[in-house]
């Protein structure tokens, strides 16, 4: 992967940065990209310039090469190089420039024996429900986490598209969810529809409040942090409503970008150009 030279040296070290002991952070599906798609060169410019100010930091349920290819720049930058902290899987596998932050596994917090019981009731679900279309990859093993899709994964995005209208008003995904909260209560899970065709599974406490853990209070008295599912339910919902944060309710990148010159540029802001 290409690096640019300069990347890492054109920031001021963190301490040294205009807005103190804060940091801000983003999710990345519908916040800083469309939904799997790529950040656009005026946003990514955007985060270039609030990372002079002030560290910047992504939290999102993918891993990291899919973040890479969502994130990083038309010279194939590192995104490590692109964010001071970069939050894969949310934030079970955390980088803090390019030093590993650590990073924790669904099976081992469960159990094989408990994982397969689950597994089996979700695919004999998924068999039983009669959707308009069916596609591949049902379950999706990460990290930290299963992700379920009743469509498949392998969905083309037409078919995603589709999905999501439909399931707005069949609330399939819903459904499912409340389901497999009554059925398995006892493994203490949490449960967080995401994304256009699917939720995701894991231990209560591993949503995108995780990161905290990586951000000690003495050390970042203001923690920004931006999502698009801020609603109850919704994968940004848990770090939306945390006392630690200060949260920015988006509905789209633009959005996004809109507040955060609100916020980080009183002064204005005009797009440096490269
Ligand atoms: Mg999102």
């Amino acid at each position: 992967m290409a690096q640019t030279p300069t990347a890492a040296s054109s920031y001021p070290p963190e301490d040294e940065r205009e807005i103190k002991n804060t940091i801000v952070l983003f999710d990345v599906d519908q916040t800083l990209t469309i939904p799997r798609g790529k950040a656009t060169p005026p946003i990514l410019a955007l985060l270039s310039a609030l990372r002079k100010k002030v560290p910047i930091g992504y939290i999102g349920g993918s891993n990291l090469p899919k973040q890479q290819d969502q994130l990083g720049d038309a010279a194939g930058t590192d995104v490590r190089n692109l964010f001071d902290y970069c939050f894969a899987e949310n934030g079970l596998v955390a980088f803090h420039g390019p030093t590993s932050l650590g990073d924790a596994s669904f099976i081992q917090s469960i159990g094989d024996a408990q994982y397969k019981l689950l597994v089996n009731w979700v695919l004999r679900y998924i068999a039983d429900l009669d959707i308009p279309v069916k596609r591949g990859t049902f379950v999706e093993f990460r990290r930290g986490m299963i992700n379920v899709s009743p469509i498949g994964r392998n969905a083309s995005q037409e078919e995603r598209v589709a999905f999501e209208q439909y399931d707005k008003v069949a609330r399939v995904r819903q459904t499912m969810v409340d389901r497999m909260r009554a059925e398995f209560a006892h493994l203490g899970l949490t449960f967080s529809i995401g994304g256009q065709i699917s939720f995701d599974v894991f231990p209560a406490g591993w949503d995108k409040t995780y990161v905290l853990r990586y951000l000690p209070e003495e050390r970042w008295a203001t923690v920004h942090f931006f999502g698009d599912k801020y609603v109850e339910g919704g994968n940004d919902y848990e770090m939306i409503v945390h006392p630690r944060v200060t949260p920015h309710r988006v509905d789209s990148p633009e959005h996004t970008m809109r507040d955060v010159i609100a916020t980080f540029f009183p002064e204005g802001y005009v797009e440096e150009k490269a």
